[in-house]
């Protein structure tokens, strides 16, 4: 764990400064309730404060952003690129790699700002004056919780924080049944209950929100589930002509892979998404137990996560990335059957 000097970070913000927060490319509900979070926490200290995400995020994420505050870097590069490389302070949450906010990694790099890392992901870059890693959380933003604490600002959490902190624990720990998920995280939650988070209302609004062509498109991905138990593992993927068939919006796909893991007996799953336009395949990868998903991408899809949780990407074409995949599989049969 690396831990921020309290002290020195309360004094930077003791008068007004110009602030960017930067949740990861494809936010989830930790990136963006993280970053919502901080953004009101500074605008409530006096601060000009504002929200840039690399891209556009999932419908069932907007309610929080009911002020309209999150800006798209996508949709204006040289605006926002401006904004970064003018700023004072760049938070930088939900992420630990540059890479992981593409072209926008640039512009943080070459921003003069005083840049704070909040992130659980392992091995972290060096690239902030302030960073708070810590790969036991449950979530970036549990870890936003005790940093407001630890700034003595817990007066400062109104609902809004409350609720965007709330979803983002609840969505990072699987609806608090991941592992990581400990009675301090509930002390949490409990807290943030008591400032204004509704668990009941945001579980709909998070979880009761598809539409039913995501849920054709879940039925879909499916029925073409390959399961391999003699690897222990469920494995799923998505063309983009199906995806283009059942209308895909951003945030649809989020939680398929999951379905490979609840499969009696399975220990790893993965799903492999067509990305025509990056010309990609992006892939998802979950575990249960000892098996290191974060170290699997890390070695073959050049990505990364936590030990049960990771992503990554092939530049080769589907049919080629899931033959690689089924032929990695046996070097990893022992593993998989510990
Ligand atoms: P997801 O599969 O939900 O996209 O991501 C699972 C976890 O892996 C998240 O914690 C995410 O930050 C991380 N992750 C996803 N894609 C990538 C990637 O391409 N590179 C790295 N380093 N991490 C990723
Ligand atoms: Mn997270």
């Amino acid at each position: 764990m690396i831990k921020i000097d309290i002290k020195d970070l309360k004094s930077q913000l003791q008068d007004s400064k110009k602030i960017i927060v930067i949740p990861h490319k494809n936010p989830d509900g930790d990136a963006i309730g993280s970053s919502i979070a901080i953004n009101e926490l500074l605008k409530s200290l006096g601060h000009k404060s504002l929200i840039i995400s690399p891209n556009n995020f999932p419908d069932f994420l907007k309610w929080m952003d009911d002020d309209y505050e999150i800006k798209i870097y996508e949709e204006d590069e040289e605006v926002f690129s401006n904004e970064i490389l003018n700023s004072d302070i760049i938070f930088t949450l939900d992420f630990n790699s540059l890479s992981r906010i593409g072209k926008m990694g640039e512009y943080v790099k070459k921003s003069k700002a005083l840049k704070v890392m909040i992130d659980h992901h392992q091995s972290p870059e060096n690239y902030a004056k302030y960073t708070y890693s810590d790969v036991n959380m449950s979530s970036t933003c549990e870890m936003v919780y005790h940093l407001i604490s630890e700034l003595s600002l817990g007066d400062k959490i109104n609902s809004k924080i409350a609720s965007a902190l709330y979803t983002g624990i609840m969505t990072d720990t699987g609806s608090f049944k991941f592992p990581l998920t400990t009675d301090l995280t509930h002390k949490v939650v409990s807290d943030l209950i008591k400032k204004g988070a509704n668990g009941s209302e945001i579980n709909n609004l998070v979880y009761d929100n598809n539409s039913c062509d995501k849920l054709l498109l879940l039925s879909h991905t499916l029925s073409n589930m390959v399961v391999d138990m003699e690897h222990k593992t469920a494995y799923m993927y998505l063309t983009q002509h199906s995806l283009n068939k059942y209308n895909f919006k951003k945030g649809d796909t989020e939680g398929f892979v999951n379905y490979g893991l609840s499969i009696k007996g399975v220990k790893f799953a993965a799903i492999f998404i067509e990305n025509e336009a990056e010309k990609i395949i992006k892939i998802s990868l979950r575990s249960k137990g000892d098996f290191n998903v974060n170290e699997f991408s890390r070695n073959n899809f050049n990505g990364g996560g936590h030990i049960n949780a990771a992503g990554g990407y092939s530049s080769e074409n589907l049919e080629a990335t899931l033959l690689k995949f089924k032929n990695l599989l046996p070097n990893y049969k022992n593993k998989l059957n510990q």
